[in-house]
């Protein structure tokens, strides 16, 4: 049957019906998941394009789903989001994470400024026990919390809240490190430059677009790396693909990249054969 598009025939639409079915069932099963180890996580290299040095790893969580086979964060943290269950998974990940950490420091040589960086959302930023929390994992697992970087989207620093404001703080006395995370993509992005506890700085990697042929793209990349570095900030480019756009973000002053051309996120075993060939030169 045709659709009339001035009726509102969208109310029982059976395939909407389906998707909000299947969505209840996801979420319902994402609480499971977590007791049920179906959690894992992947983790990618940061690193010095100038000397291919890899100065740290990314966490990023994958959802092996009984069904389904492995499902991406972007189809489940935003539902882990609102429904809550951030919490507990976001509690998962900084413990598997820092116990990987603790795990590679005595199996492969790290360098003692190798850093785990960790995503963190809004939920977890505005717990009031979040600090103490990381505290605790950092010493059960004897890890140096200047090993440990919290990327912070712009999305999940909107609110501004003192819950934030406070828990910043408290990581910012523990000495923890800070990032942004997709810098680029949301309004404020300038505001938050000036106003967060932040080093590091992380360009979404939309703005890399064809960095490489375009000319004003690059002026444009330019003007944003200098006005990262001129508020005293560090600068991490993700999304890297090529060798030629590596090389055009270090001759435009951008020695720390992350993305495809240098390594894709890998389960632990993987990126421990990584790190350990890199170790042994
Ligand atoms: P993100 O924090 O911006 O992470 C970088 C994403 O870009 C990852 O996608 C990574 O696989 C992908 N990527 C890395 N290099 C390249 C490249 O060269 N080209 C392209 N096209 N993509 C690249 P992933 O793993 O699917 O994660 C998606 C998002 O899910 C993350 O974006 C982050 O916002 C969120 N996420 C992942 N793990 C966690 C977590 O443990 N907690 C929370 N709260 N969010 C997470
Ligand atoms: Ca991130
Ligand atoms: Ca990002
Ligand atoms: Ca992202």
């Amino acid at each position: 049957a045709k659709r009339d598009a001035t009726k509102n025939v969208t109310l029982f639409d059976p395939i909407l019906l389906y998707a909000r079915q299947m969505r209840t069932k996801l979420v319902s099963e994402l609480r499971t998941a977590i007791d049920a180890g179906q959690l894992a996580l992947y983790y990618q290299p940061v690193v010095d394009m100038a000397t291919g040095r890899i100065k740290g790893v990314e966490a990023l969580v994958r959802w092996n789903h009984p069904t389904r086979g492995l499902v991406m964060p972007d189809e489940f943290i935003p539902l882990a989001e609102e429904s809550g269950a951030i919490v507990d998974l976001g509690r998962w990940v900084l413990r598997t994470g820092v116990a990987q950490l603790h795990s590679w420091a005595k199996s492969v040589q790290l360098s003692a400024d190798f850093t785990l960086r960790v995503n963190i959302s809004v939920t977890e930023l505005q717990r009031l026990e979040f600090v103490d929390e990381v505290r605790d994992v950092l010493s059960n697992w004897s890890v140096s919390p200047s090993q440990l970087v919290l990327e912070l989207t712009e999305s999940t620093l909107v609110t501004g809240t003192e819950s934030e404001r406070y828990s910043l703080l408290g990581l910012r006395q523990l000495g923890v490190g800070l990032d942004i995370d997709d810098f680029g993509t949301g309004y404020s992005s300038l505001n938050y430059l000036r106003n967060l506890p932040v080093d590091v700085v992380k360009v979404d990697r939309s703005l890399i677009g064809n960095v490489v042929e375009d000319a004003s793209q690059r002026r444009f990349v330019a003007a944003i790396l200098e006005l990262i570095q001129s508020c005293g900030m560090d600068v991490v480019f993700e999304g890297v693909e090529t060798k030629e756009q590596a090389q055009v973000l270090r001759s435009l002053g951008c020695s720390t990249g992350q993305g495809f051309f240098f390594a894709r996120p890998a389960p632990p075993a993987q990126l421990e054969s990584i790190l350990r060939a890199a170790a042994e030169g």
